[in-house]
């Protein structure tokens, strides 16, 4: 399957509730042939990527970016989960082939292998300015209720987040999906409480999907006899954003000393992307390179500042 899913905006007719909705099982299929991943953390991460998606989706500008963080203390570690403004969306998980038997309900036990000790950070980065950054305790580490308590606790939006992935049992990934579904202000509470009275009767959301119900299909049983309307569709994909230059120039930053080990090992230095996978190998000549670089700037920088100190005071200055 392709590297591509759909998101879809859905308004109710008296503008008062938004559904957005996303299809992400190519870009969730794409992601799983990146990492190698127990069935467990498939449907985490195939989860964390379409929540991700979804709340990345109101992203206006390019340079912009949502990246979600949990760090719940279970058997995978923490996961991160990183939507840009142009609908790439990138992740990775500490332990990726972590494990764990079904939970009670006999499902994939995602809130297990997540934990649910510890927190869910949100950063928005509107590309200029300061990011924000806003954290809730995790309540289950199943992803979508965790997101939901993220909205009540920190956002003045009432949203529910319900998401849904399907694995087969070979491991490999059926389907993924999921929504949010958002009050906007103003909402009268008749309209919230229709809605709340419909999202707690709809059938399971990954069965949904498997069997091939569309962005429409969904909308259609969310908002009932309420109206509705399309207003707008965009394309996501699986797409990291690493590079050579970016991996040289994070190595070049690491402490000097540690760079000057790297480089009198004569091995070289290798980083592996653990959002993608990618490797990049610096070969000995190029960490002398970069040794030398960082040691040019670090005298530059110690002259700047000495200069500086012997600069005469401003108001003496003619
Ligand atoms: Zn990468």
């Amino acid at each position: 399957m392709e590297n591509k899913g759909t998101v879809t905006t859905f308004l109710t007719e008296d503008g008062f509730a938004r559904l957005i909705f996303a299809e992400t099982t190519g870009v969730v299929q794409y992601a799983g042939g990146r990492h190698t991943l127990s069935k467990t953390v498939t449907a985490a991460l195939g989860r964390g990527l379409t929540a991700a998606v979804l709340m990345g989706s109101t992203l206006k500008d390019e340079g912009s970016s949502l990246t979600l963080r949990f760090r719940g203390g279970g058997p995978a570690g923490g996961m991160t989960c990183v939507c840009d403004g142009t609908g790439s969306v990138r992740g990775c998980v500490d332990e990726p082939t972590a494990e764990l038997p079904p939970n009670a309900l006999g499902k994939l036990d995602v809130g297990g292998v997540i934990g649910r000790e510890g927190e869910l950070y949100v950063v928005r980065d509107d590309g200029f300015g300061e990011p924000y950054v806003g954290h809730v305790q995790l309540v289950s580490g199943e992803i979508a209720e965790d997101i939901t308590n993220y909205y009540a606790v920190s956002e003045q939006t009432p949203t529910v987040c319900a998401l849904g992935v399907r694995v087969n049992r070979d491991g490999s990934l059926k389907s993924a999906g999921g929504f949010l579904l958002q009050l906007l202000p103003g909402a009268p509470d008749s309209l919230a409480e229709k809605l709340e009275g419909r999202v707690s009767v709809l059938p399971s959301l990954s069965a949904l999907i498997a069997e091939g119900k569309g962005a429409e299909d969904i909308a259609a049983l969310v908002f009932g006899d309420i109206s509705w309307a399309a207003v707008g569709s965009t394309e996501t994909r699986y797409r990291c954003s690493c590079s050579r230059a970016k991996y040289r120039g994070s190595i070049k930053s690491i402490g000097i000393r540690e760079l000057a080990d790297i480089a009198g090992a004569r091995e070289g230095a290798e980083v592996v992307c653990r959002f993608c996978g990618e490797t990049y190998f610096f070969p000995p000549e190029e960490v002398d390179a970069m040794y030398a670089e960082r040691k040019a700037e670090l005298r530059a920088s110690a002259e700047k500042r000495r200069a500086g100190e012997t600069t005469p005071p401003s108001e003496e200055t003619p």
